[in-house]
């Protein structure tokens, strides 16, 4: 992930290093090109142009041409900013006891696979994690999420296979966790290849059911500009409250990360890394902004 936009921006930064005196042509032109690299890593175009815009602004201050190392500032200018765009500070679970998190996402993202990585994560941390396999489509989906469950060594609950009402799973669910005292139950809900009406008004019902602390997006990061459309869609449904960006170990260009933030104001709260069940990690924009440029 970001190899191609981290060439780019090493190549163009690394003229603009090597300039003695930086003129105000000199800017524009290295952040044409740093535009171009954003776009070809299909960040959406307006959000290039609006940052690309922001960096402009403050490289274009007096401060900064007359400094001594003036590519060096305006560098630095670009890492801030992109850890802006990226999300600022890191941002963690809200999950106090009894914590109830629901995953969603389309088929494919990673959804089930994540489910299994929070719960190994929160096990690590000292919770007492259940989790709940709710897809009542597919069956290989309850199995695949109670495989996941042995090999984290996490209890699971999954419904009998005549199962129609999600609700009624779902009330089921957390009267066993009540009585296994589980402070936190994470809830892997049902996929679909597309967003359709009937798996969105599903979702809403659970949501307004479970009253969840967390509601996170599982998005695969490798799908581009989709995985933020999917985003927003998911977003207005039952409203997220973050997201959880998957295969960021592949070699997808990173669009979706970056143009995430911004377009649905809901933070990146981890990164699938891997397909291991310990590649989950906190994501950090600040140390996400580093990896970019290197
Ligand atoms: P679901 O349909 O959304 O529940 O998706 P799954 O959890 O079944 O994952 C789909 C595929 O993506 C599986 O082969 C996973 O092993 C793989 N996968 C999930 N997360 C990651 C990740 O962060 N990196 C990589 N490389 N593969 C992942």
């Amino acid at each position: 992930m970001f190899s191609n936009l981290a060439d780019s921006l090493d190549k163009t930064f690394r003229n603009l290093r090597g300039v003695g005196k930086i003129s105000e042509s000199n800017i524009t032109d290295a952040l044409r090109d740093v535009r171009l690299a954003l776009l070809e890593a299909d960040v959406e175009f307006g959000i290039a142009k609006e940052f690309i815009a922001h960096v402009k602004e403050k490289a274009m201050g007096a401060d900064v041409l007359k400094s001594i190392k003036p590519g060096e500032q305006i560098v630095k200018i670009f890492h801030d900013e992109l850890a802006e765009l990226l999300g600022g500070d890191q941002v963690g679970l809200n999950l106090e006891a009894p914590g109830r998190l629901m995953l969603c996402g389309l088929n494919g993202a990673g959804k089930t696979t994540t489910a299994g990585k929070l719960a190994l994560r929160l096990k690590r941390e000292g919770r007492k994690p259940l989790l709940v396999a709710i897809d009542l489509y597919r069956p290989a989906a309850i199995d695949q999420l109670a495989t996941l469950a042995k090999q984290v060594d996490v209890p699971v609950y999954t419904p009998d296979a005549s199962e129609s009402d999600v609700v009624k799973v779902a009330r089921e669910a957390l009267a066993w966790a009540e009585t296994q005292r589980h402070d936190v139950i994470i809830f892997d809900t049902a996929g679909r290849q597309e967003i359709d009406e009937r798996l969105i008004e599903e979702l809403k019902r659970l949501h307004v059911f479970l009253q969840p602390q967390e509601t996170l997006l599982v998005a695969d990061a490798a799908t581009g500009q989709q995985a933020v459309s999917v985003a927003k869609h998911f977003d207005d449904a039952v409203g997220i409250t973050g997201i959880i960006l998957t295969k960021l170990d592949g070699d997808a260009r990173g669009g979706a990360a970056l143009s995430m933030r911004s377009i649905t104001g809901k933070p990146i709260k981890y990164a699938g890394e891997g397909e291991k069940l310990d590649q989950l990690f906190e994501f950090h924009p600040n140390r996400m902004a580093d990896r970019i440029l290197g």
